[in-house]
């Protein structure tokens, strides 16, 4: 009986880069992700993805936890550090590489368009570089279809769309798309909640869960939020900072953004937060991004 709880709860994650503050956009993304998981009473843990350490800015996973405690945003079990977890992605890499799933590629950017771009399956590099990037091979015609619970079917041809894409950098960095995969899994992630501009990463996900024999977790696109010229807020000037000390306003907008209805005589963040899990409704996440007008 215990075994069988177990199995069933939900297990959901966000996954910030340590790239910039949080802003209305990723509060948008955790709040719905830790909503999706303690409606059910599930688990919801936080991974800083600095997997990057070029772009990861320091000291600014502390300054983006720091605010998730002040949203009122709880997380389970420890932080999670990319950094910390050379080896997993190593051993991973190893299997796909022993399975000849993955192959070491010395090809400039000028081999690929030789080679017809995307999907070579193999190195046809013109010279060896002392620092090779390892890929993983998507033959042409490799199909990936998911369920993802707001957006609908979503198929992609991951051959055609991306090719044989990279699993560690040729700067010797791991790739997000190996390094979440991995993670997910070591971290029994049952729900990836996240912003619809990882919708078109998922397929590339997913492959990369079959081929390493990996469980796929259920996902949930979020909207967007844009600005006037349709771009994510994070990547434009005004990426609507969002006020530790005054949560209330920004997790109601947050909420009204995720398609819920508002509801009044909440004075508190508790309050809000316990009214917000009782009364979420998935069913009610639109399946498009939201433009806000008063952004430049
Ligand atoms: N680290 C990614 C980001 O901040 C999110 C990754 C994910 O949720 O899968 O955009």
């Amino acid at each position: 009986m215990i075994a069988a709880d177990r199995i069933m709860t939900t297990v959901g994650r966000f996954a910030p880069s340590p790239t910039g503050p949080l802003h209305a956009g990723s509060l948008l993304a955790a709040f719905g992700s830790w909503l999706m998981a303690r409606r059910r009473g599930g688990l919801w843990h936080v991974r800083i993805e600095d997997v990057d350490r070029v772009r990861a800015v320091p000291g600014m996973a502390e300054q983006q936890l720091t605010m998730l405690q002040a949203f009122g945003l709880d997380w389970d079990g420890p932080i999670v550090r990319q950094s910390d977890r050379d080896a997993l992605y190593q051993q991973a890499l190893d299997r796909l590489l022993a399975a000849g799933e993955a192959f070491v590629c010395h090809c400039s950017r000028r081999d690929l368009e030789a080679s017809g771009g995307r999907h070579h399956g193999r190195c046809t590099a013109s010279a060896p570089r002392p620092d090779p990037a390892i890929r993983l091979r998507v033959p042409r015609g490799t199909r990936v279809a998911f369920d993802d619970r707001v957006r609908g079917r979503i198929e992609q041809d991951v051959g055609e769309a991306v090719g044989d894409f990279v699993l560690r950098r040729a700067d010797g960095l791991w790739a997000y798309q190996l390094a979440v995969v991995v993670d997910d899994a070591a971290q029994h992630v049952t729900e990836v909640v996240r912003g619809a501009d990882l919708l078109d990463s998922t397929p590339r996900q997913i492959l990369l869960q079959r081929r390493l024999g990996l469980p796929t977790p259920a996902y949930v696109h979020l909207p967007l939020l844009l600005d006037a010229h349709g771009r994510k807020l994070s990547k434009s000037h005004a990426a609507l900072p969002i006020d530790a000390a005054s949560p209330l306003p920004a997790l109601q907008h947050a909420w009204r953004q995720l398609g819920q209805a508002p509801f009044a005589d909440v004075q508190d963040v508790p309050s809000f937060l316990d009214r917000a899990c009782a009364r979420f409704e998935p069913a009610r996440i639109p399946p498009h991004d939201h433009r806000l007008c008063d952004a430049p």
